[in-house]
């Protein structure tokens, strides 16, 4: 295989809207009488890359929707590949590891190649060592390992006595597609007898009736671990285990993963953006670098610590490989001088429904801030922000005037077109040059902009919602969980955008969410939510970042420590020396 590799991806290359293949007609090389590129059989640009990528990059620059790729491998990239999609398609080099006894966290930006590996490890998807035109197949692939653990675990794989449980990444879209309650599908799944102790443990006793496509994002995040768990298999893969809880079921869900590494012949592996989470989740890490949907790679193991710090800075040394070209630093934000003015004011208010009573405390937000909120799920976060904008009455308590609140709900519906189409319907600003280059281009929307939405991942639809809710006309933009199936390079990118934005047009936003590293960075001020899920909620606040962590961590029982290298959070092992001093001196949040 080159050194070189050529990917046009397939969802971009729109061959009509181009102008009739624009690539193919001012290819030098085709014009030369060559079949650089040629129109595939879906009907797409096709690139043959052997003609091709030793040559220049005209069609690269020319394609209008940044269709083609082509990029140079690492000198240091030794191996052969371990599978390809298709002619021109992404190239996945190496495997993550499967470690018995414990849990391996795999890390890396989204269409990296981490779902594409975990598929040929759980014998879902057989490799084709780089040769789309061969049907794949795993005997080839163990030869490749041969000595090595990988042998013994690929060698299972084929004679099927690797058992799979796979959480996949997008519950809420199981949901919708789900029937029936929540407890019989418990009951369905148990082949371990377990499944009392789980409801324990995940608190889920209240939606046992309840009918799964009427759950929330976080309740139906706890059924989808709760049902995985439950299997009896020795191969457990979580694909983003936290997204939608709170910061209490994080905890909660990540010692149940970690029990698992304690049965006998597990192996666990997690794939998780929540850094905090995936520290306290994980033993040991495989970092996946490349480029986004052109190849992957998958690093050597490291400790977990070590292997968050070196993803951080962007640099492997032992691979001595440095794959992005800037260090990701969580620092604390900048903190503002003097108070700003204020935008709104709330006076001390209270709601009551027939099973569920909240009081909040008056507060203010000011222009220009981010105010965070955290606390558990079912405390009226939703029920505050619909007082803020008119749309529920207090029972006590009034709001003289009323704020126009731009909202990012947590759940994403997909809408039929693109996502310019979509911009152009709903958007209000979105044509300036501001806001091509503030939001667009920093949220790497530019690229995807004639996506079709229904064929956005995760991580770009979410993207897509942060934008679209971002050019609406408002006083407060609010946003239900924005780090939701981003990566740890984007979290850190829409934490920048909602500063900025905030900052240059004086307006607020309030941000809903439970990553603790995302809420560090992107809040001035908190408000901090506590009671009992469903039944009572109270507010206290707004209070300073600082204050704000320390509460949430007191009444979690939980404490943080800030890594000396990164600066990022990081989890106390409960009943640790630092765990009982910090508590001891009332500093729950790294002092
Ligand atoms: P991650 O899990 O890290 O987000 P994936 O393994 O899902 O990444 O995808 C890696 C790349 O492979 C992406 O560019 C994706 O579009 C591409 N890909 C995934 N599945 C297929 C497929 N069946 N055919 C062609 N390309 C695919
Ligand atoms: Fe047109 Fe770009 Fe597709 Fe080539 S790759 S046919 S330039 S859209």
């Amino acid at each position: 295989m080159s050194r070189r590799i050529a990917v046009v991806d397939k969802e971009k290359c729109n061959p009509i809207a181009c102008g009739d293949f624009l690539c193919i007609r001012m290819c030098p090389l085709n014009r030369a009488g060559k079949e650089a590129i040629v129109k595939g059989p879906d009907g797409k640009a096709q690139i043959n890359e052997d003609i091709a990528t030793d040559a220049c990059q005209v069609c690269v620059n020319i394609c209008p929707f940044g269709a083609i790729h082509m990029v140079k491998l690492p000198d240091q990239l030794t191996q052969r590949p371990i599978h390809r999609y298709g002619k021109d398609s992404f190239v996945l080099f190496n495997l993550p590891v499967p470690m018995p006894g414990k849990v391996v966290g795999i890390l890396g930006r989204n269409g990296i190649g981490k779902s594409t590996a975990l598929k040929i490890l759980s014998g879902t998807l057989k490799p084709n060592l780089g040769d789309p035109e061969k049907p794949g197949d795993i005997t080839e692939l163990i030869k490749m390992f041969k000595g090595t653990e990988m042998q013994k675990f690929l060698e299972q794989v084929k004679a099927g006595t690797v058992k799979v449980a796979y959480k996949p990444q997008a519950v809420d879209l199981v949901a919708k597609k789900a029937e029936g309650k929540v407890k019989d599908l418990l009951k369905k799944v148990d082949q371990k007898g377990k499944m009392s102790e789980v409801v324990e443990i995940l608190e889920m006793q209240n939606i046992l009736d309840r009918d799964v496509k009427d759950l929330s994002g976080g309740e139906m995040q706890r059924l989808a671990i709760a049902a995985t768990y439950l299997k009896d298999a020795n191969f457990y893969f979580f694909d983003e285990p936290a997204s939608f809880l709170d910061i209490t079921s994080r905890m909660k869900v990540a010692k149940l993963i970690r029990s698992l590494a304690q049965e006998q012949g597990n192996t666990i592996l997690v794939i998780e953006h929540d850094l905090a989470t995936l520290d306290y989740i994980s033993d040991e890490l495989q970092i996946v670098y490349g480029e986004a949907a052109v190849y992957g790679i998958v690093s050597q193991t490291k400790p977990i610590r070590r292997g968050i710090n070196e993803y951080l800075d962007g640099y492997l040394p032992d691979d001595n490989i440095k794959f992005r070209n800037y260090k990701i630093v969580f620092n604390k934000g900048i903190e503002k001088e003097g108070k700003q003015p204020v935008l709104f004011e709330w006076p001390d208010l209270e709601k009551k429904f027939p099973s569920f009573h909240m009081k909040i405390n008056q507060g203010a937000i000011q222009r220009g801030d981010v105010l965070t909120i955290t606390g558990s799920n079912g405390l009226g976060k939703t029920t505050f922000l619909k007082m803020l904008a008119g749309l529920i009455k207090p029972d006590k308590g009034e709001l003289t005037s009323k704020i126009k609140i731009a909202y990012k709900p947590q759940d994403l519906q997909t809408e039929a077109g693109t996502v310019q189409e979509w911009l152009n319907k709903v958007a209000k600003d979105h044509n300036s040059g501001w806001f091509k280059q503030n939001i667009l281009e920093k949220l790497n929307l530019q690229s995807i902009i004639n996506n079709n939405i229904s064929s956005l991942s995760g991580g770009e639809l979410q993207k897509v919602y942060i934008a679209i809710t971002l050019s609406l006309k408002a006083e407060v933009y609010a946003f239900d969980e924005p780090s939701a199936f981003i990566d740890v390079e984007d979290r850190l990118k829409v934490a920048e955008v909602i500063r900025d934005f905030m900052n240059k047009n004086d307006t607020c936003a309030i941000v809903v969410d439970h990553d603790v590293q995302f809420l560090d960075y992107v809040g001035d001020a908190m408000l901090v939510f506590s009671g009992i899920p469903g039944k009572e909620g109270q507010v206290k606040g707004p209070l300073s970042k600082k204050e704000g962590m320390n509460e949430v961590l007191k009444m979690l029982g939980i404490t943080y420590r800030m890594d000396k290298e990164s600066k990022r959070p990081r989890i106390n092992k409960p009943g640790s020396q630092l765990d009982i001093e910090q508590k001891n001196s009332n500093k729950y949040y790294y002092a």
